[in-house]
């Protein structure tokens, strides 16, 4: 048996049979081929370009089934570059002349003219470096017989062990067979744990190097709770797991009683107590938790894993569904915060290969630098709106106040043309903006009078303000949310809002965390918004606690010069 130790990204316990993901880096080697076997090394290269080609057709006639001509483009674009002589006749002719292997010959043509493309200063052709690389990475695959990694198919009842899963990986693994996961790379409140949280399923993730040590098929437990990932399990653990499996699910039963009650604490304090929507999967088990509405829409999720962004239609009728279903409550939904790790196919450059993603166009940078495809995102919805429920719009990645008036602008433009078609958009929708990069924070008194509420995305506002990624495993230790300087920052935050008569809410993952709670309720937050699954349990913890006694120990809480400190102080007087 083998116990391997990493960060608990999402609780519960997942016991079942290891599912190894190859990692889906291709790595080309040069190999010399004799010169009598060269013509059928060509014949091989011919024989995948046609392998290409044919998905590329049947890709094409797809999307111009399901979704037109407009969308279509983007693979007729593939076509194109897989016709041009540059694979067609520049690769055989390497093979011929440099005597080397097909893989070989095309990354070498293909990193030719990808040069050249970098080069230019024009979006257009920067844009076909990312079709061509695409389209070399399915000629590759086609030459290697290895398919571009998909996860659809794993075994019944396996665990995923991968290098790393991406957050459209793990949307993709809802509705399979599998009962949990283990990373080697990841943190705590990546979008990738966050999302296994959503979907139910148990995960551990920053293992280092876990996944060198697990095989195909060998038994396997995680506990999400404590992090762990063992290997063989003898018959005692996996018992004593089973036992634990059982006490879990009869302690999140016992739950139920709270549902409908108000999240409101011993003497009298009402918090907003909403839940994170992070795919529509979950939007039926929110109606049965009867929240005080969704807090935190992340809308970037309806545009993953797939070819194109949907459309305004599409969009209107999804905020619409879920708008109606929690209706009179408030729907936070916030505009897609892409880019980061959660890149989008949006058929324009957008923000692919950067060197620093996270603090590159993501959120509302992107879609400022696209406001096509943002407003199509505004009009719908406003549209869904206007038929009927409570929305309230939050903006992502705000840095600055032009941002927020650029996107009123936005907004207001969209309202006019709605109106014209005769939309009946509702007078006033509530703005907010997510306060999860240190300078929003610190503008907030000149912020303000352009909101209507503002949300501490702690995940994010963590990150930036350590200048510790929060996906990165090795500098996990340094993510404190306890920090004193995340102390600090969250009650100049609340105290900023508070002066101005502003709510203040919490959606990151902070707020769910058993430990933070009753810091924030000290701190004054109205609002906190949690994992659908974590719901109960958070409104558990708030009705037994009493604000005007926590307000005293964060008091001595900010006073501690280091986290230990304030986690001591919190820990002792909480208990
Ligand atoms: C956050 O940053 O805290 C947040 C809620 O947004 P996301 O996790 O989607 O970045
Ligand atoms: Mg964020």
């Amino acid at each position: 048996m083998i116990i391997v130790k990493g960060i608990g990204a999402s609780p519960g316990i997942a016991i079942g049979t290891a599912y190894v993901l190859e990692d889906d880096e291709i790595v080309v080697k040069r190999v010399e081929i004799r010169p009598q076997l060269l013509r059928a090394e060509v014949k091989r290269f011919r024989d995948a370009h046609k392998a290409t080609m044919r998905d590329l057709d049947t890709a094409e006639a797809k999307v111009l089934k399901f979704l037109g001509k407009e969308h279509a483009k983007l693979i007729h674009a593939h076509r194109l570059i897989s016709s041009d002589i540059l694979i067609t006749k520049d690769v055989p002719l390497r093979i011929m002349k440099e005597g080397v292997n097909a893989e070989f010959a095309l990354s070498e043509a293909i990193e030719a003219v990808a040069q050249q493309f970098e080069k230019m200063d024009d979006e257009f052709f920067r844009e076909r470096r990312h079709d061509l690389l695409d389209v070399a990475k399915r000629l590759l695959s086609h030459l290697l017989k290895k398919s571009r990694r998909t996860i659809s198919a794993p075994a019944a009842d396996s665990i995923l062990i991968a290098r790393n899963l991406l957050p459209s990986d793990t949307l993709n693994l809802h509705g399979t067979r599998v009962l949990g996961f283990a990373t080697d790379l990841g943190g705590k409140t990546s979008h990738t744990a966050i999302l296994a949280q959503s979907l139910c399923i148990p995960a551990v993730v920053g293992l280092s190097e876990a996944s060198r040590q697990v095989k195909n098929g060998d038994s396997l437990i995680i506990d999400g709770r404590s992090g762990l990932l063992i290997i063989h399990p003898g018959l005692d653990v996996l018992e004593k797991y089973k036992q634990l499996q059982e006490k879990e699910r009869i302690e999140e039963k016992s739950l139920d009683v709270l549902r409908g009650l108000p999240a409101v604490t011993m003497d009298g304090k009402t918090i907003h107590l909403g839940v994170n929507l992070d795919s529509l999967e979950e939007i039926k088990t929110v109606a049965t938790l009867a929240p005080d509405g969704v807090g935190l829409f992340r809308t970037e999720y309806l545009f993953l894993n797939r070819p194109t962004p949907p459309g305004e239609q599409e969009q209107t009728k999804i905020y619409s569904g879920v708008l109606k279903g929690l209706d009179p409550k408030p729907v936070v939904v916030r505009t897609a915060d892409l880019g980061g790790d959660r890149l989008a196919a949006l058929g324009v450059s957008a923000g692919q290969d950067e060197a620093n993603p996270f603090m590159g166009l993501r959120g509302v940078r992107l879609f400022l630098r696209h406001p096509d495809i943002f407003k199509i995102q505004l009009r719908a919805i406003l549209r869904a709106a206007s038929k009927g429920g409570y929305a309230r719009i939050l903006i992502p990645m705000v840095s600055s106040l032009g941002e927020i008036l650029s996107v009123k602008n936005l907004i207001e433009q969209s309202r006019a043309e709605l109106k014209k078609e005769s939309i009946a958009v509702p007078e006033k929708i509530e703005l907010g903006i997510m306060i999860e990069i240190p300078s929003a924070a610190l503008m907030l008194d000149v912020f303000l009078p352009h909101l209507d509420f503002i949300s501490i995305g702690t995940n994010d506002l963590i990150q930036y303000l350590l200048a510790v990624d929060r996906i990165n495993e090795q500098v996990a230790h340094l993510y404190d949310s306890f920090h004193p300087a995340v102390l600090r920052f969250l009650k100049m935050i609340i105290d900023s809002a508070h002066a101005q008569g502003k709510r203040v809410g919490v959606c990151g993952e902070m707020a769910a965390d058993l430990k933070a709670v009753p810091l924030l309720i000290g701190l004054g937050v109205d609002e906190l918004s949690v994992p659908v699954r974590l719901h109960l349990r958070v409104k558990q913890l708030v009705r037994s606690l009493n604000q005007e006694s926590l307000k005293e120990i964060v008091s001595q809480a900010l006073a501690a010069s280091e986290s230990e400190g304030a986690r001591k102080i919190l820990s002792r007087e909480c208990l």
